[in-house]
């Protein structure tokens, strides 16, 4: 007898769609952005599968089944909401994902408030979220949960007799030992993620981090190495764990910044800014983006080597993020008045102005004109997971003659080291002096380097990355790795394990 071929169902805090109430009173469903998205939606509208989430409204939320059935039609895969109540949003996604985790495993703990109401809501909407999986699933299904949001999850599944297999991928960095330690539930939470069947992490750093935490605070556990997936074998049940870089969909973005809209787009800004080359930073709102230490930079250059004064301007985008956080309108301040202090030194009356400064969201045609227009990318985060930002700018660099500069501690600096510029953010005459480097160098050079990031880019996109955490999930010839990088099936791939 064949096996039932089990669907996929993907957990992450968020719906890929909003649920906003209108003026009228009628509640709509509008289709979300971000990273995630981006990454699963391609595979679930192939394969059909289950996505669920909280729908982002709070306890006044309405039964909003019609609305998910309408929006599950669109999708091409079925929706399920978790509701959550105002003060669980505030104590798990507001408190433990934001002021602990996010702050804690970018290495920022002087950042953390590690209230102990926080890990109480964790635990309840973890467990929440478990009910919901456990209705919406069934035994031969394979369970993808993401993120840093739904570490206990598994946890709770198995609490509830919940023998499927479960994956999970850890989006953002995976902290050393020293400050893993910090946290008060680093055995819950380390015993939490070995209740999954693989953990996925960004990169072999990341997985280095998480297995010495294993090794140091969980004593009766063992790790073996299997070649790309390590094995953890905890309380009787053996954890795979791997690093799978996550990627953006690059012949998407490439076929996009190469529409005449985005060309045009494109044109125009170098229009308003003639004669001199653009650098482009563009960041959510976040402490852990660099911003400050990067317009520091920039203004290093300018006074440091005035012979680029009138021959660069930074364009400065900041994507509203996390607002009702008070470091984060903290932040907001500090970069206007950098930006002002910036602009006030160098600017000329009805002329050059060094820093363009938007504090919004961009359409996706402003997004790759943004891309397409800029002569250099200066993306310096302190510690970044991945960094998606990086990537696109090399997919929709289709002219190949553009300058990459990347933090060395962007999760992408990884892959994408031989073709970049790679800065130690902290080092503000460092990253300034790659601005100059990036400048003035020559068009041979820079079409080599781009060409070898967007090679690397295209060859590990999305579709590798989901098909790499995938089969790591149920290969059960381990040997069988690494992927190779052009090896793209995503159709083919049984999730009906034996079970
Ligand atoms: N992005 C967006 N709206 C904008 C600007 C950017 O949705 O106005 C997207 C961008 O295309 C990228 C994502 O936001 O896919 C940022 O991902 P990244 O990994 O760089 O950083 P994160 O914000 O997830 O920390």
């Amino acid at each position: 007898m064949q096996a039932k071929r089990g669907q996929l169902v993907v957990v992450s805090n968020r719906l890929p769609f909003a649920f906003r109430r209108e003026p009228s009173g009628r509640w709509r469903a509008l289709p979300g952005a971000g990273g995630l998205v981006t990454a699963l939606l391609p595979v679930l509208r192939h394969r059909g599968g289950t996505w669920i989430g909280w729908p982002g409204a709070s306890e006044s939320m309405p039964d909003l089944s019609q609305e998910l059935a309408a929006a599950s039609e669109d999708a091409g895969y079925a929706l399920r909401g978790v509701a959550l109540t105002a003060e669980e949003v505030r104590g798990f996604y507001e408190g433990f994902a934001n002021e602990v985790i996010w702050p804690l495993f970018h290495d920022l703990q002087s950042l953390c408030n590690f209230d102990p109401g926080y890990w109480q809501a964790y635990c309840t909407v973890n467990r929440k979220f478990a009910y919901v999986v456990r209705e919406a699933s069934s035994q031969e299904d394979f369970i993808w949960v993401h993120d840093y949001h739904l570490m206990n999850v598994a946890a709770e599944l198995r609490r509830l007799d919940v023998a499927s297999r479960i994956g999970f991928f850890l989006h953002i960095p995976f902290p050393p030992l020293d400050i893993f330690l910090k946290l008060p539930w680093r055995m819950q939470l380390l015993e939490a993620l070995l209740e999954y069947d693989l953990v996925g992490l960004q990169t072999v750093r990341d997985r280095h981090n998480f297995t010495q935490c294993v090794r140091a605070l969980l004593k009766d556990a063992r790790i073996e190495g299997r070649g790309q997936v390590l094995l953890a074998t905890h309380r009787g049940r053996t954890t795979r764990i791997g690093a799978f870089p996550i990627s953006i969909d690059y012949n998407a973005f490439m076929r996009q910044a190469a529409s005449a809209e985005v060309a045009a787009g494109a044109r125009e800004l170098h229009a308003l800014l003639p004669k001199r080359k653009l650098i482009l930073g563009i960041d959510r709102l976040d402490y852990t983006k660099g911003i400050p230490l990067r317009l520091k930079a920039f203004q290093n250059v300018l006074e440091r080597y005035p012979e680029l004064r009138e021959r660069i301007s930074l364009i400065q985008v900041v994507v509203p993020s996390r607002e009702d956080i008070a470091e984060y309108r903290g932040l907001k301040s500090e970069i206007e008045q950098l930006t002002g202090k910036i602009n006030g030194s160098f600017a000329r009356p009805g002329g050059w102005v060094p820093v363009w400064y938007a504090y919004r969201s961009l359409s996706r045609m402003e997004l790759l004109a943004y891309y397409r227009a800029a002569d250099i990318a200066l993306i310096t985060p302190l510690k970044d997971g991945m960094n998606l930002v990086a990537k696109e700018y090399c997919a929709c660099s289709i002219e190949e003659d553009c300058v990459l500069i990347l933090s060395e501690f962007a999760g992408a600096a990884v892959q994408l080291a031989k073709g970049a510029l790679l800065v130690n953010p902290y080092d503000i005459e460092g990253v300034a002096d790659a601005i100059r480097l990036a400048y003035q160098m020559d068009a041979a050079e820079r079409r080599a380097r781009m060409r070898r990031l967007r090679r690397s880019v295209r060859e590990h996109d999305v579709f590798w990355w989901v098909d790499a955490f995938l089969r790591a999930a149920i290969t059960k010839d381990l040997d069988a790795f690494p992927i190779a990088a052009d090896h793209h099936v995503v159709e083919g791939v049984d999730f009906g394990l034996p079970v």
